[in-house]
């Protein structure tokens, strides 16, 4: 099958600020280092990973909301990166994004009609009648009431708001939705129902999904694929039942032993990592990783392992898995 979405060795480097004036800044912060991956049609990718490790910064060059220092997007083939205005701006209308805070990403003074629009407008499509019918069909789609669309965002719960972002979303119909920890923001209660809603969303409307989340239990019960990502590189990426029962990659165990036991008869010990993450500022040298490393070897201090590429298989990039 090919894929939907197609990224190369994407690269993120923010230079930082040096306080000696006039001179140039030669340090960045890796914070997405090489990054390869691709999403099929229909499937939901989960990325995982503790906060920091660019799992944010990733969504945002995928959508091009930030723009990346190197690397390849293809959109069905075509590279998002040094696409010219327009035809970006049509392209982007195929991607959308979810953002974690439901509370900060709706303009209070703004009334739900007019944030659902937003995008029909930006884009110059239909006239006010049909732009506020679409509204009203978007408010029934996610579960609320029509006349919804005369509020404003501040008379409306984490979840209600979270709909009228995930409306928002559609809008435009797209085929790609980044969804940014859409849930983590929200009572446990409203997450099921969050999650339930993107779920039948995304039968009805073929949507695909990257779906970024730290929170295990909602990812096992949303994600197809999973990609661990480890100071701003992936380090292991398969299918949810491979990464669960077989993980490969140090870190990756560490990270799944956390997760409950699906039986009381699996043989799964807690991994407690030592240490933090260090500062994407100054990575280790080699393997990332290694400084936290419980099985690390003398090369791991020096040689990088092989970078993973996302495909349909189950990889990881250590140097003890082959
Ligand atoms: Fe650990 Fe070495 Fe594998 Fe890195 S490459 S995860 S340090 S064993
Ligand atoms: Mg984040």
């Amino acid at each position: 099958m090919e894929p939907l979405l197609e990224v190369k060795d994407l690269k993120k480097y923010f230079p930082v600020a040096n306080n000696a004036p006039f001179k140039k800044s030669t340090q960045s912060v890796k914070a997405v280092d090489g990054v390869n991956f691709n999403v099929y049609p229909g499937e939901t990718l989960g990325v995982v990973g503790e906060s920091g490790c660019g799992k944010s910064t990733m969504a945002r060059l995928v959508n091009q909301l930030i723009k990346p220092t190197d690397g390849v997007v293809n959109f069905k083939k075509e590279n998002l990166i040094g696409m010219d205005s327009n035809t970006l701006r049509s392209t982007r209308k195929k991607i959308q994004m979810i953002f974690q805070d439901p509370y900060a990403s709706l303009d209070p003074r703004i009334k739900v009609e007019e944030l659902i629009a937003e995008p029909l407008a930006i884009h110059k499509v239909g006239n006010k009648e049909s732009r506020r019918a679409r509204v009203e069909e978007l408010l029934e789609i996610v579960g609320l009431n029509k006349r919804f669309a005369d509020r404003y965002p501040h008379e409306f719960s984490g979840g209600q708001r979270q709909r009228i972002n995930i409306a928002r979303a559609l809008t435009l119909n797209p085929e790609l939705i980044i969804c940014d920890e859409p849930v983590s923001a929200l009572d446990v209660s409203v997450q099921a129902q969050v999650i339930n809603l993107l779920k039948k969303l995304q039968d009805e409307f073929n949507l695909t999904y990257i779906f970024i989340s730290h929170d295990l239990n909602v990812v096992r019960y949303m994600c197809d694929r999973i990609a661990v990502m480890y100071l701003g590189k992936i380090v292991e990426v398969g299918t949810y039942e491979e990464i669960y029962s077989n993980p490969q990659h140090p870190y990756t165990k560490a990270l799944f032993s956390a997760v409950p036991k699906e039986s009381p008869f699996e043989d799964k010990e807690r991994v407690i990592l030592k240490g933090t993450v260090p500062s994407p500022l100054n990575p280790p040298s080699g393997c990332s990783f290694h400084e936290r490393c419980p099985v690390a070897i003398d090369m791991c201090q020096s040689q990088e392992p092989e970078v993973v590429t996302a495909s349909n298989k189950h990889q990881a990039s250590c140097h003890l898995v082959n």
